[in-house]
């Protein structure tokens, strides 16, 4: 069977997998996708679709961490003895195992990946936005005080505050176009 090494940690993939077994990160595609330059006609509504995307996109990040704790324990369970990076992979790989999956009608977390230096990454898509509809600053400022004060005050983020992770949360539109990343880091929810 042909391979794929991975571009991130080096592992061997078959060529049917979408992503790295070992670290989650998105595997070259064999098939040659062509770019679709051709943009939707703008709907009307922005201030109301911005309103509820807010809404939408914290229903989708609370969910989302229960998700996760579920996948992150089933992990450790697994397998108890690790080191950091061996984690990342794990709590990756044991996520990517249910993804795509659909947080509410919105959003959908396509995969998580675990990058070097302690970088752990949430890629979702939200599956009805187009990106000439959202207002990207906005939505950074509505939603980077909620994610911070999951990160801070939950229960199941105990590890990966202990272990001082850097979380990314990027966001797609329904086009695969990039909205935005947010970036929080250990300083950011540190007591
Ligand atoms: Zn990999």
């Amino acid at each position: 069977m042909d391979k794929v090494i991975c571009k991130n940690c080096s592992a061997e993939n078959t060529t049917r997998s979408k992503y790295c077994k070992y670290c989650g990160y998105e595997l070259p595609k064999v098939e040659i996708v062509s770019e679709d330059n051709n943009i939707p006609e703008k709907k009307n509504g922005k201030s109301d679709n911005k309103k509820k995307i807010a809404g939408i996109v914290a229903i989708g990040v609370i969910t989302f961490f229960i998700t996760f704790s579920i996948a992150f324990y089933s992990v450790q369970y697994l397998f108890p003895n690790h080191s950091i990076d061996n984690d990342m992979m794990s709590v990756a790989s044991g996520i990517n195992k249910t993804c795509p999956i659909m947080v509410d009608s919105e959003t959908r977390l396509d995969n998580t990946i675990a990058l070097p230096d302690k970088v752990f990454q949430y890629n979702y898509t939200l599956v009805n936005m187009d990106k000439s509809d959202v207002d990207t600053l906005s939505m950074k400022n509505y939603l980077e005080p909620i994610i911070i004060n999951l990160v801070k005050s939950s229960p199941q983020m105990e590890f990966q505050r202990d272990n001082k992770w850097t979380l990314n949360y990027c966001y797609k539109d329904k086009n695969g176009l990039h909205l935005l990343m947010l970036v929080i880091k250990p300083e950011m929810y540190a007591e």
